[in-house]
């Protein structure tokens, strides 16, 4: 964590040489521990091509000869590609959405937007797409999207109308082409960075079964407008340089003892903050079949307790979801129910882009929801380092446990995302 969280990595920023050197330092300890590397060429690094098309002017949206512009009828809360286009389609709750579809709705909510997924674009009322970041009026940016796979699932398009497109809108036969399309200035061209290793199971019937734990490297970069003389590096201590660590001892400490029988992969992915694109891609391009992944455990900010749980506990997101969370707790994992149901954790790390494709998927943490959160105070002088040990080491039996069991954990029915 020193490593990590020193300000000589310069807060890990997403897409930068700092987490790329983060990850080289995790492939350095993987060749010594002897994980089978599953990156480029050979080594653990996987490099992966970002591109993020640029805006020159404000998106128009279209239907038949109308046209409504960004800043002045409507705002785009967010945007998935510089073109979207499907069919009008009133949404009515509970009801399956068609691939494709423009969703129009009154208000966009969180746990929607999972059962969304499969639109184009969502058109929602006046503040219904939630808060809009950035300047009013300002040109929307595009989502990243990795080079060379097919395009992600992910959370719909979302565009807030006036109430007089609104209604205008409602009036539009189902049906009709509706189109979200604005002028490519410019693609920025990055590199995001995972590592990824293996150890192969050693029953060879069950070594096809596979459990995935995973981190994300990167962090924040230093903000460009901070006050001169003001600590400008956000070390991210907690977030996440505490579960990159856990899931590095979880790797030391597995590879010591017998080998598992069925098989285990880490990962440690890039630009979680920018939208998970380092494991988007890594679920897209998976270096193991999907269908063969029984569990993933993500491990985020897990290097403070949390007031709202008993002492050197943590808890997992979606833990009602699936059969996984209790099961690991009855084999003694310090696991409880994410005290925090309103701040939808379940879905804003990487183990969401897992569960969107039916993966049993999910995050171990004990985020108290402290102040220095994104912040530069993010540090390792507020690590409790007692309660982080605790809490892992009594994840290390059951999660051996699971990788020598047959059980196969399941969502509970309706609770798949
Ligand atoms: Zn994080």
């Amino acid at each position: 964590m020193e490593f990590f969280a020193s300000d000589a990595m310069n807060g890990r920023g997403s897409g930068t040489r700092d987490e790329w050197i983060a990850a080289t330092y995790i492939a350095s300890h993987l060749r010594r521990w002897g994980l089978e590397p599953l990156g480029d060429e050979g080594g653990y690094v996987q490099a992966i091509a970002v591109e993020r098309p640029e805006l020159g002017s404000p998106p128009v949206l279209s239907v038949g000869d109308r046209r409504y512009v960004h800043g002045k009828e409507i705002t785009v809360a967010s945007i998935t590609a510089p073109r979207l286009s499907g069919p009008l389609t009133r949404h009515q709750p509970g009801a399956v959405v068609p691939r494709g579809a423009v969703l129009l709705l009154p208000e966009l909510t969180r746990e929607m937007g999972e059962a969304l997924a499969a639109a184009a674009l969502v058109l929602a009322r006046q503040n219904g797409c939630g808060p809009i970041r950035g300047q009013p009026g300002a040109l929307p940016r595009v989502s990243p999207r990795t080079v060379g796979v097919r395009p992600a699932a992910a959370r719909p398009a979302c565009v807030a109308l006036d109430g007089a497109t609104y209604t205008a809108m409602e009036n539009v036969a189902a049906g009709a082409t509706v189109t979200l399309e604005g002028d490519v200035k410019n693609v920025t061209r990055s590199t995001t960075w995972n590592a990824v290793g293996r150890i192969t199971g050693s029953d060879r019937q069950h070594a096809q079964e596979v459990i995935l734990l995973s981190a994300h490297l990167d962090h924040l970069a230093p903000r460009p407008n901070a006050a001169a003389g003001a600590d400008n590096i956000f070390n991210g201590a907690d977030d996440d340089a505490s579960g990159a660590v856990a899931v590095m001892e979880l790797a030391d400490a597995i590879a010591r003892g017998p080998r598992p029988k069925r098989t285990i992969v880490f990962a440690w992915f890039g630009s979680e903050e920018a939208g998970g694109t380092g494991s988007r891609f890594f679920a897209d391009k998976p270096v193991v079949p999907l269908e063969r992944i029984i569990a993933n455990l993500q491990f985020e900010m897990i290097g403070r307790p949390d007031a709202k749980v008993p002492p050197h506990t943590l808890w997992l997101t979606g833990y009602e979801r699936s059969t996984l969370g209790p099961e690991l707790a009855r084999r003694g994992a310090k696991l409880v129910q994410d005290p925090h149901p309103e701040q939808s954790f379940f879905t804003r790390s990487d183990n969401i882009q897992f569960a969107r494709r039916g993966v049993v998927a999910h995050t171990v943490s004990s985020f108290g929801l402290h102040k220095e959160y994104h912040t530069p105070a993010d540090e390792t002088r507020f690590i409790d380092f007692s309660h982080m040990t605790d809490a892992i080491r009594s994840m290390l039996a059951p999660i051996r446990w699971l990788a020598d069991s047959t059980f196969k954990p399941e969502w509970l029915p309706g609770k798949k995302p």
